[in-house]
């Protein structure tokens, strides 16, 4: 394959990201650090924009940044970058993923033009059932009751998603894609405001499991800013998924501890909380699953991402369906619409979206995604907009049976599922043009709140994202926790392609604003001199090559599959 050199620009806020073309200039190194060995640091810039060319990276955290770029400069792929950086963030972002945890990866492969996707979603033991969170009367489980114990717990998605990610279209071994965390973990991190926020919101549940007080409290307390942090038992858990495989948590002695642990969680005195049922059979029995991606389209582009059990990719989809639906209803621009009315239109359109994954998307059979993708559908629902007026909370959903008509038969509501804020996502470009964006987590922010003695991380919540109880009386719920049945996400990691490239990729953090963010950012960057353009700015995101009007002049005449990626920078302010 060709190198071809990818002008890269990216755009971050919460994020932070790095091009192989980048100067090298003040990051971590200029922060102070206490006496002792020195805490692995990085050499990035904190900026909004940067543009490169080569490959580049996005993720929350500069040290987990640099290790992707590492990766890019020593000749990786984008695949082998994602996951080195995930692997560090798991130590630097521990309370947002890791090891214990899940996510979801979307790839795009320059060479084939094709993009697949990885579901890592934790599972449920094969125990539960649609009553497994309710009381003896039939109502929900008090949520944070749940959070806090092991029967919150899923079996964790995120190693084996390396693995099978690694195996798909990595170029380097694994396990030397996971010492970098490894060394950030026994070398230590240099404490910043967010680690330190996360933690001090957490001390209060983490005091109630001791090896989580132990390893990620000083004395009760966060650790203080500008301190370094260390976790040697997080060190020994890389070394071993590093030099014995992702074996040893789906069927070693890892594996062994958070089962024992998920079972019979340890707790302070007088503490108690409900214990799981995860069982050794239910590590074994994990697969990281091969997904087609969903596909929708948006004013040329093609839109790829998650597929059920996320409903990233049918909500977003929908969301920019129904935006184009609105203008067609109305003979407005969503361009040219004021800002208040842009948000009017993108919050009617989202809700109704919403209103259709919550009655349709979940880990079942038979999600009709192609109709809820389908711009018919979008067409019937949009009747329900009203330009002046916001529709009634909740919103009816509709009905993707394929046969449309002006206006849909209002068939009923749910309830809005709640969701917590936490999660983290990163974006890789390389030099080829390949690209990956793989959104990860531990559900809430400290996940369950419960640390693998001996191994330093903490075990997801995930399974808190099953409805408890049906959504609706009368109405079938796909989201009920069943056996071996992944939870609903909102996950929505995102590839946008133009004219078969890779255009954008992006994710964030946010629980269900996560579908809500991804679908600005896409707005933002495609719908020039829009509101949304001014609110989708700032988020994490990488956007390759050059702006769409630019390049098709550009390239006119010319072929597009042989013509050299450069031109004018995506984006033309920081
Ligand atoms: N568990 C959430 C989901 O899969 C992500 C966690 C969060 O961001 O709140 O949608």
């Amino acid at each position: 394959m060709q190198p071809t050199r990818s002008l890269l620009a990216l755009v971050t806020a919460a994020g932070l990201a790095a091009t192989l073309t980048s100067p090298a200039t003040a990051g971590s190194s200029a922060r102070p650090h206490p006496p002792g060995p020195p805490p692995v640091g990085h050499d990035l810039p904190k900026v909004p924009v940067m543009r490169g060319a080569g490959g580049a990276v996005s993720s929350v955290d500069p040290v987990a940044s640099q290790v992707g770029i590492d990766v890019l400069e020593r000749g990786g792929n984008a695949t082998d970058a994602a996951i080195a950086t995930a692997a560090a963030l798991g130590v630097t972002e521990p309370y947002s993923a890791g090891i214990g945890g899940g996510g979801f990866f979307v790839h795009y492969d320059a060479a084939t033009r094709q993009v697949a996707t990885i579901d890592g979603r934790e599972t449920a033991p094969m125990t539960y059932d649609a009553g497994t969170f309710t009381n003896p009367d039939g109502t929900a489980m008090d949520f944070m009751t749940v959070v806090n114990s092991g029967l919150s717990v899923g079996v964790p998605g995120t190693p084996a998603t390396w693995q099978r990610a690694s195996e798909r279209w990595g170029t380097q071994r694994l396990g030397p894609l996971l010492k970098p965390a490894e060394t950030i973990a026994r070398k230590g991190f240099v404490v910043d405001q967010t680690f330190h926020d996360q933690t001090a919101d957490n001390a209060e549940r983490f005091s109630m499991f001791p090896e989580t007080a132990r390893v990620y409290l000083r004395d009760g307390q966060a650790p203080a800013v500008g301190s370094v942090f260390r976790n040697p038992d997080m060190a020994r858990a890389y070394r071993e998924l590093r030099t014995k495989g992702v074996n040893v948590l789906y069927s070693g002695q890892m594996g062994r501890a958070v089962v024992d642990e998920v079972r019979d969680p340890s707790t302070a005195s007088g503490v108690s909380v409900p214990q799981g049922e995860m069982t050794t059979g239910d590590l074994r029995a994990y697969e990281a699953r091969d997904l087609a991606p969903t596909h929708s389209t948006h004013r040329g582009l093609d839109v790829y991402g998650m597929r059920s059990p996320s409903s990233g990719g049918i909500a977003v989809g929908e969301i920019l369906n129904l935006l184009r639906a609105y203008e067609e209803r109305t003979g407005e621009q969503v361009a040219d619409l004021p800002e208040a009315e842009y948000l009017h239109w993108f919050s009617e359109a989202s809700a109704t979206a919403f209103a259709d994954r919550n009655r349709y998307v979940g880990d079942v059979p038979g999600v009709p995604t192609d109709e809820l993708l389908s711009e018919d559908f979008a067409r019937e629902r949009s009747c329900l907009f009203d330009e002046d007026r916001a529709m009634t909370r909740p919103v009816p959903f509709g009905s993707p049976d394929g046969s449309y008509e002006d206006c849909a038969d209002a068939a009923g509501t749910t309830r809005l599922p709640s969701d917590g804020q936490s999660t983290t996502s990163l974006s890789v470009v390389d030099r080829w043009g390949n690209a990956v964006s793989y959104t990860l987590t531990i559900e809430q922010t400290g996940g369950s709140g419960i640390t693998v003695p001996g191994y330093g991380f903490i075990l997801n919540n995930e399974l808190t994202d099953f409805n408890f109880v049906p959504g609706t009386a009368g109405v079938p719920d796909p989201n009920l926790p069943g056996p071996g049945k992944r939870p609903r996400s909102s996950m929505s990691p995102t590839i946008v392609l133009d004219d078969g490239q890779a255009y954008l990729s992006v994710g964030s953090p946010g629980g269900a604003t996560i579908i809500t963010t991804v679908a600005q950012i896409i707005l933002g960057h495609v719908d020039p001199g829009s509101a949304a353009r001014r609110r989708g700015r700032g988020a994490p995101a990488l956007v390759a090559q050059r702006d769409r009007e630019r390049r098709a002049g550009d390239l006119r005449g010319t072929d597009r599959r042989r013509a050299p990626r450069q031109g004018s920078p995506a984006l033309a302010e920081p």
